[in-house]
């Protein structure tokens, strides 16, 4: 027998013992019930909680990979996708289908665009997709999944895309133009009006990333904020992705891809008739898909309706308008660009941000770390209506240690210019080894190679003459986190 990390269990386990490990291990787990995560978790109530855990077990074994078998799926598949199109400007022709996510729904965006070139426009060999830096990373996995090339073109000042930018990037080869609503990084709206005339002038498909803010901005719209248009409301839109697992509060595993016409949207579907086991026709990247994810999509949006959208819009704006007011009024810090919606990044007014993210996570806050400018990201959603005074307690408390020299800042400093000096002198291969040491050194205590403080860990990735550094680090991270822990007894 080969020595293996951990052994298939040869016995079962009582139920309760293997709930009990469960639960055990879900206590070290970040605390989103009480609001202290951010982007990661939507929770709009207990009530809601219940009603999609509910739909969710109730069809729980059954599969949409053969619709002729479960037409109950069919049914909520469908109505899902035109609701969806109805609140997006969609009109009759507009069409769709779910996916697993906002990644599936861009991977299918990008692959519907290369097919419909490859129909159209079969002189181009390179395809390539015209994109803002913001644009999410799912474009770039995108891009390389399905060869198409991804251009970054800059952002104008206030972090929406510069579409002079972007279209001096069209050339020959180019198939598609995207545009974020909003994007993820800012929470700004791109010009999507602007993109939209550019895709029709220039014969192009045109997609919306509308995964974050698709099941927001038209409720936060109704409540008389101004929201630009970026929906099939302007012609040159072809597609828009909307993740029904954000500001929808359906359950994970849950976005929809529209398309402005059915003809659009068969370049997405896969079928392949020659197989032995039959006709197999597949419309989006999976094979079998849960049943629950669907139909726990189809309860919620039953259930709240516009009515309970537009509440908890209210909610989460008001908390929004209250926590972009209060950390304006910090000393040191700011919010960056003016966001439409409940999407946001607090920038340096003078301090580190990284610092300000370690002392938050101190208090208990788990805030992503973003760079290109440093800054923290935040994502409001209902589950925070609640926990506005105490955020901004402990931020003025955070902002506050930070202007305050301390031993560990010094430390930070010191390891700082050692790594800037190392880096230049090292070969490749040491500094990614060097760069790995660095997360525990930085007080990775618990072994899961993320450090608790992680301040100077940007500050030295921020100095990384070499991007390829970056990379290298990132791949011995992913490995490192997929590795199972000794037993513990
Ligand atoms: C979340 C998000 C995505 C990706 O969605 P996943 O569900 O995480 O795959 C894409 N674009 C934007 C703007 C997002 O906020």
């Amino acid at each position: 027998m080969p020595e293996t990390v951990f052994p298939f269990p040869a016995r079962g386990k009582p139920k309760e013992e293997v709930f009990r490990a469960m639960r055990q291990m879900r206590d070290g787990d970040v605390n989103w019930r009480q609001g202290r995560v951010f982007s990661l978790v939507f929770y709009a109530g207990e009530d809601v909680a219940q009603v999609i855990r509910e739909a969710y077990t109730l069809f729980l074994s059954e599969n949409a990979l053969n619709p002729t078998a479960f037409p109950s799926l069919r049914r909520m598949e469908a109505e899902v996708v035109a609701m969806s199109a109805a609140l997006l400007g969609g009109d009759a022709q507009a069409c769709g289908a779910m996916t697993s996510g906002g990644t599936e729904s861009i991977l299918m965006a990008v692959k519907t665009a290369r097919e419909w070139a490859a129909r159209t426009r079969p002189e181009i060999h390179s395809p390539e997709m015209v994109l803002p830096l913001s644009a999410h990373p799912a474009f770039d996995k995108a891009a390389h999944y399905f060869g198409v090339k991804a251009v970054r073109t800059p952002l104008r000042p206030d972090f929406r895309a510069d579409v002079d930018a972007m279209r001096a990037a069209i050339n020959p080869n180019t198939i598609l133009l995207v545009g974020s609503a909003p994007s993820y990084p800012q929470g700004v709206v791109d010009p999507i009006g602007e993109i939209s005339e550019l895709a029709l002038e220039s014969n192009l498909l045109c997609h919306v990333d509308a995964c974050v803010g698709g099941f927001m901005l038209p409720f936060v719209r109704c409540l008389g904020y101004p929201i630009p248009d970026f929906d099939f409301r302007l012609p040159g839109v072809t597609s828009i992705s909307a993740d029904l697992h954000k500001y929808g509060y359906a359950a994970k595993g849950a976005s929809v891809i529209l398309y402005r016409t059915a003809e659009l949207r068969r370049c997405q579907f896969f079928i392949t008739t020659d197989w032995p086991g039959g006709i197999y026709a597949s419309p989006a990247m999976a094979g079998t898909r849960p049943g629950g994810a669907i139909a726990a999509a189809w309860a919620v949006l039953n259930y709240l309706g516009e009515e309970g959208y537009l509440r908890l819009a209210r909610e989460v704006m008001q908390a929004t308008e209250k926590l972009k007011a209060g950390i304006n009024a910090i000393r040191g810090i700011k919010i960056l660009s003016d966001p439409e919606m409940s999407v946001m990044a607090i920038g340096s007014n003078g301090l580190n941000l990284y610092e300000v993210g370690d002392e938050m996570s101190l208090r208990g806050w788990q805030l992503d770390r973003q760079h290109f400018p440093p800054c923290l990201h935040l994502t409001i959603n209902y589950a925070h209506v609640g926990i506005v005074d105490g955020f901004l307690r402990d931020l003025r408390a955070s902002a506050a240690a930070v202007r305050r020299p301390s031993p560990h800042k010094i430390a930070n400093g010191i390891l700082l210019r050692l790594a800037n000096a190392l880096v230049r002198v090292l070969p490749q291969a040491w500094v990614s080894r060097l760069m790995k040491r660095s997360g525990a050194l930085l007080g990775s205590g618990d072994g899961s190679g993320l450090p608790q403080r992680s301040a100077a860990m940007y500050g030295m990735i921020g100095s990384l003459p070499n991007r390829g550094d970056m990379h290298e680090l990132m791949l011995d991270l992913l490995d490192s986190m997929t590795h199972v822990r000794p037993i513990e007894k």
